[in-house]
């Protein structure tokens, strides 16, 4: 059994007026969304990508879960963003991007992780840091083609490009990764707002000295203030650690560190569910009378 415990900050920056980054933490998604677009709707869009992911994965711990269920989740956050943008001029071209981790398998130590933008999800394991998404922008483009470097790229003037987003088109291809967890994996979730600021070395000396995830997300956040804080900054972290059944029997059987923070599904959809339930049940029992009748 994998035991999460996870912390989070957010902040504005110390330039722009409005924070339009969004973020997840519940005891299995850890997901963090940066939303851009005029007059308020990219926090609009990065606030969607949240919580339709939340609604749509609310059942992660009863319903078998895989790379492809954590995608569907985050497609159809992509159609919640892009029909919300579709009715609202104001909110036309609104998008986020969205990257985070889904806890879909706590006995068989599994999680998927997911990406679409610029965001990204690292892994620190064993004394190292691996960042274990890719980001979809022009830089990193640039980067493949060896036209620039790694470090080039954290300071080019193009580095705000992003060629792949949610909400800005019907469909969206997500990158996914399946991780098997070790014990003591620790993955730090972060806007651009961080990695524009902060260099691999830099994020890896905070985590060396933090005592826990919430005192790493607040120390990196922190760092990215004081580096000039160009751009909202959000970070999640979370901590796993193996708890044997030996073990557990002793501890405290809760594996929650924090509680829910995202709404569960609404009674709205548990009236439509009982709903197309009623609807198959009165189709099965047609064709069953039509075949006996017809017999
Ligand atoms: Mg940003």
């Amino acid at each position: 059994m994998m035991r999460a415990v996870s912390g989070a900050a957010t902040d504005v920056g110390r330039v722009r007026l409005g924070n339009e980054d969004s973020y997840l933490c519940t005891d299995r998604l850890f997901f963090v969304a940066d939303g851009m677009g005029g007059h308020s709707a990219g926090e609009v869009a990065s606030a969607i990508a949240v919580s339709t992911l939340s609604t749509a994965l609310a059942d992660l711990d009863s319903v078998a879960s895989d790379a492809k269920r954590v995608a569907d989740a985050v497609r159809a956050a992509n159609s919640a963003i892009f029909d919300e943008a579709a009715q609202d001029s104001r909110k036309a071209g609104m998008g986020t991007t969205l990257t985070g981790l889904a806890l879909t398998d706590p006995t068989g130590h599994r999680a998927v992780v997911a990406n679409v933008g610029d965001s990204r999800t690292y892994l620190w394991r064993h004394g190292e840091l691996r960042q274990v998404t890719k980001d979809h922008s022009h830089v990193q483009s640039l980067v493949d083609r060896g036209a620039i470097t790694r470090a080039e790229a954290r300071v080019h003037f193009q580095r705000n490009i992003v060629l792949r987003a949610m909400g800005i088109d019907t469909s969206v291809d997500v990158d996914t990764f399946d991780i098997d967890l070790e014990d003591d994996d620790r993955f730090i979730i972060c806007s651009d707002g961080l990695v524009d600021e902060a260099d691999d070395d830099e994020i890896e000396g905070q985590i060396r000295q933090a005592t826990d995830p919430q005192d790493l997300a607040d120390r990196l956040v922190a760092l990215a203030n004081t580096n000039g804080g160009r751009d909202n900054t959000t970070v999640v972290v979370v901590d796993f650690t193996a708890a044997s059944v030996a073990t557990a029997s002793h501890a405290p059987t809760v594996a929650i560190e924090r509680p829910v923070e995202m709404a569960r599904p609404s009674k709205w959809l548990a009236v439509a569910a009982y709903g197309s339930w009623l609807v198959s049940a009165a189709i099965i029992i047609t064709v069953v009378v039509s075949a006996i009748t017809s017999g």
